[in-house]
């Protein structure tokens, strides 16, 4: 190329750039003006409205508002036909001296459990009971505050070790799923979203009677409600992620199954996912490592998106988890305390999922300033803002933007 064609090409480029770059600036003044001047209600108003794109990381038992879970808990037209019983009292039905009481969910309160499981209790434990559809109205709330956090000393434990387990039964009706999945498509098309990622399995749902349901039987309750026509109403896709429980004893065999089901069914599942506290820390990302290269060996590759770094203390999980192959990190909280990984993501495409709510809620940051979530994005590292559990916080996708914004 002539010189005098390189010239004018660097000029053109050099005006292109400065087009571009004051376009920009010109393009977000409007907005930096808009924050300053718009009270929180306007702004909320303006961030409700705005197209959002999607949510890439949600767990659906976890994004079920209490409200709803009561209504579908109750509502036999809605969950099947089941009828749900809830622990209202202790009335020392088992033996203190035994291990397994102790072990066991027996002390806590609010504890589901479907006609099946109660019909199966001794006649003291079940005197221990209330049918959930004949719960007086002062304790429907105090049922529906056991599923979220509500109170300043509720956290971390709370929810890792009360909500779930409060849940139990009611979390193995795949009718009530599949209804809480088409819930939250109209929720977040409200919003402004038009994808949804959500976190879900298809093993351990019960029947009516107790026998469990196969996993493609689950899978095709899923397929069934999606299609339905109100739910294509909502204009929102849904991918699901198959979840693993990352710390159990036998992780790396369930990993194996969900890998080969996942593979088996990528017209509803666009991934996999790792859960659970990294607290525990049985559940670490390189005991995966040896199983995935394996599956990979055999098996065309799988998106994944794994939590890794939703800790308050450092850790190489951040690290440890891309060489796992992951595409998506979930969280990366304590990644900010690891220089030689934040360079590899800068600019890269591998996305992290931020849930600033959720990180606050849950007391991986003391307060929304000490989010690492605005270096990581002026910084250049791909972020996306998502919910997490947002059912058990009340909140939703604008939330996370308006406390972004603020
Ligand atoms: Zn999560």
């Amino acid at each position: 190329m002539p010189i005098r064609f390189i010239r004018l090409y660097r000029l053109a480029l050099m005006c292109m750039l400065s087009i571009s770059l004051h376009s920009h600036a010109m393009k977000t003044d409007w907005f930096e003006a808009f924050k300053h001047t718009a009270t929180d209600e306007q702004l909320y108003q303006f961030l409700y409205a705005m197209p959002k794109g999607g949510d890439l990381h949600n767990h659906l038992t976890g994004s079920n508002f209490v409200d709803w879970w009561f209504e579908l808990a109750t509502n036999e037209q809605l969950n099947g036909g089941y009828r749900y019983y809830t622990r209202t009292r202790i009335n020392n039905c088992v033996d203190y001296a035994t291990t397994t009481a102790v072990n066991s969910a027996y002390f806590l309160m609010f504890r589901n459990i479907q006609q099946s499981t109660y019909s199966a209790l001794s006649r003291c434990e079940q005197s221990e009971y209330t049918a959930l559809s004949e719960l007086p109205a002062h304790t429907v709330q105090a049922w529906k505050n056991s599923l979220r956090l509500d109170s300043v000393n509720e956290g971390r434990n709370e929810f890792f070790y009360s909500h779930w387990q409060r849940l139990n039964d009611l979390g193995a009706n795949p009718y009530i799923n599949a209804e809480m999945l088409y819930r939250n498509m109209k929720a977040f098309a409200a919003e402004g979203l038009v994808y949804l990622e959500t976190m879900e399995g298809t093993r351990f749902y019960k029947r009516k009677d107790g026998s469990l349901y196969s996993a493609d039987e689950v899978a095709d309750f899923y397929r069934t409600r999606l299609q339905q026509p109100d739910a294509l109403a909502t204009g929102v896709t849904v991918g699901m992620q198959y979840y693993l429980l990352r710390f159990i004893d036998n992780a790396e065999q369930d990993l194996e199954w969900i890998y080969r089901f996942v593979d088996k069914n990528r017209d509803l599942f666009v991934g996999l996912n790792m859960v659970g506290s990294e607290d525990i820390d049985t559940g670490y990302p390189l005991r995966f490592l040896d199983t995935l290269r394996t599956l990979r060996r055999e098996i065309p590759t799988l998106p994944m998106s794994i939590h890794a770094g939703e800790q308050d203390k450092p850790s190489r999980n951040v690290r440890d988890t891309l060489l796992l192959g992951a595409n998506r990190i979930g969280h990366g909280i304590n990644l900010i305390s690891d220089p030689d990984t934040m360079l590899l993501m800068r600019n890269s495409n591998h996305l992290i999922e931020i849930n600033l709510i959720s990180n606050f809620m849950l007391g991986y940051v003391d307060s929304y300033q000490q989010h690492p979530f605005p270096e990581y994005l002026r910084f250049g590292i791909p972020v996306t803002l998502t919910t997490d559990d947002r059912g058990m916080w009340d909140s939703n996708m604008t939330d996370e933007y308006f406390v972004a914004v603020k």
